[in-house]
């Protein structure tokens, strides 16, 4: 047999998917390890936002998109069918792990209305809801499960080394700032976007050649509502876009939260941006709606550097800012106030200055949902700012994602080009299936394949 044993780096949407479809074909636990810097589900608090098991899913607002377009990049590397099919099977394991699974369920929004037609289009896509609330108790079950066949679980280890060269990798403990190693023949890397900076260590150590991005940067715009009840009602989740292609500029509104809907404050590279979440449990209920106004920008030759110093340049006491013409920053889920200094308009100027003439996109889209939706006024207020990190994304053959430099190290996830649940516990099976068709077609090994043939 010409590999064997399966390193996880990450136990995040991307890890917990690929162990479950190599377990779940046969593939024996025992030869598969997932590495965590976080905590398992047992011990994860509600603060740990991005790390542990689940990783940033664990506590995300739990709404599995489900259509090419959203959500990264998918299609792309298998074809729309199979990527449908990859996505289905990413739906399928969180209602299996779900304790109330018929309590999942759809939106799936068919016409575009007419009120909206003059100034926005309007993606329509199904999305299935599991809730915020029930993550948890989701992530316990799953866990028990990769437990139950077998599977290896490094918690609070951060891996922080990989020799690309020789199969091997470092982990420290940061409890203890103790070293071990370990070594695998097949590498799947899934360190989603707290794990950003070693993947970019990584690609400058080894120069991988990556793929062309574009900035994705903006601001999450919260209101009451009632104001956007009449969309709502048509689509849950609205994504309102619009392209001003010969600029080279598009523009979309991102994971729109209802009903009991709270703005979340990410950290990444110690700056602080903004997402959101819903939680399910109608006693959160405060009826606001959240969601992000994101530009995407082509043609800006450093994307990730250039976003990194806008984020820089609108943070303020070590935290984001909050601009509204009426309203303050919000409660958390927890009780507290979301993080972010309150500016007027006249700090308003810097921050368009930060964002180098662009933040006129957003003044106008804000604008013209005024005219959309017309009880709005200055009822709104922004959370400055929010950002998705496309950088870096390695390239990878795309039959199995896996570096056109190393062929035994797999890219998934949000480390790869993924910005969602379904397209990166998609990703992430994808890979599996190719390794486990690969040891189909090794009969070195007559346990797994007896049992994945039967
Ligand atoms: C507040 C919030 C709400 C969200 N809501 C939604 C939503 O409703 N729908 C949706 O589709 N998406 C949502 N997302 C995005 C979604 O959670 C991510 O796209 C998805 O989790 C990415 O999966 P991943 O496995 O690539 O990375 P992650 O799930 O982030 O997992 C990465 C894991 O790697 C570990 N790790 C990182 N570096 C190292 C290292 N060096 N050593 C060891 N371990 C390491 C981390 O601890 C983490 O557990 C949300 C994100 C946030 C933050």
């Amino acid at each position: 047999m010409k590999e064997k044993k399966i390193v996880i780096v990450g136990a995040g949407v991307a890890g917990v998917n690929a162990a479950t479809k190599l377990v779940d074909q046969g593939y024996p636990g025992e030869l598969i390890t997932i590495i965590d810097m976080g905590k398992d589900p047992y011990n994860r608090k509600p603060e740990e936002v991005m790390t542990g098991f689940l990783g940033a899913g664990g506590w995300s607002d739990g709404k599995l998109t489900y259509h090419t377009a959203i959500g990264g990049q998918l299609s792309k590397y298998c074809g729309e069918e199979k990527a449908m099919e990859l996505m289905d099977q990413v739906i399928t394991n969180f209602k299996r792990f779900h304790p109330k699974p018929e309590e999942v369920q759809c939106s799936n929004p068919e016409a575009e209305p007419d009120f909206i037609k003059p100034y926005f289009g309007l993606r329509l896509f199904p999305v299935w809801h599991v809730g915020t609330d029930y993550l948890s108790e989701i992530a316990k079950n799953w866990y028990d499960y990769l437990v139950s066949k077998g599977v290896q679980f490094e918690w609070e280890a951060k891996v922080t080394d990989i020799n690309f060269k020789n199969n091997t990798g470092a982990v420290t403990l940061p409890q203890s700032d103790l070293q071990h190693f370990f070594e695998y023949d097949k590498l799947i890397f899934a360190v989603g976007k707290s794990g950003i900076d070693f993947a970019q260590e990584l690609a400058n150590q080894y120069q991988l050649p990556d793929e062309p991005k574009s900035v994705q940067i903006g601001v999450r715009f919260e209101a009451p509502q009632k104001h956007f009840q009449k969309l709502i009602d048509i689509s849950y989740d609205f994504k309102l876009y619009r392209k001003f292609e010969d600029k080279g500029v598009s523009l979309r509104s991102f994971c729109t939260n209802n009903n009991a809907a709270y703005v979340a404050v990410e950290e990444t590279y110690g700056d602080h941006s903004y997402n959101g979440h819903a939680k399910k449990d109608m006693r959160y209920r405060n009826d606001m709606t959240n969601f992000g106004i994101l530009m995407e920008i082509n043609g800006i030759e450093d994307p990730f550097t250039w976003s990194r110093d806008l984020v820089k340049k609108v943070q303020k006491d070590a935290t984001g800012l909050y601009y509204s013409p009426s309203r303050r920053p919000s409660q958390t889920s927890e009780g507290g106030t979301v993080s972010a200094v309150a500016i007027n308009s006249q700090q308003m100027d810097e921050v368009r200055e930060a964002f180098q003439g662009y933040y006129q996109y957003i003044d106008d889209f804000i604008e013209d949902m005024k005219k959309v939706f017309p009880t709005l006024a200055h009822d709104w207020g922004v959370y400055i700012p929010e950002v998705k990190y496309l950088s870096p994304e390695p390239l990878v053959k795309y039959r199995n994602l896996s570096l056109t430099k190393f062929p035994n190290v797999h890219f998934v996830g949000d480390a790869l080009s993924a910005r969602g649940i379904t397209v990166s516990g998609a990703q992430a099976i994808y890979v599996a299936e190719d390794i486990l068709s690969y040891y189909l077609r090794d009969t070195e090994y007559p346990e797994f394949i007896s049992h994945y043939v039967a």
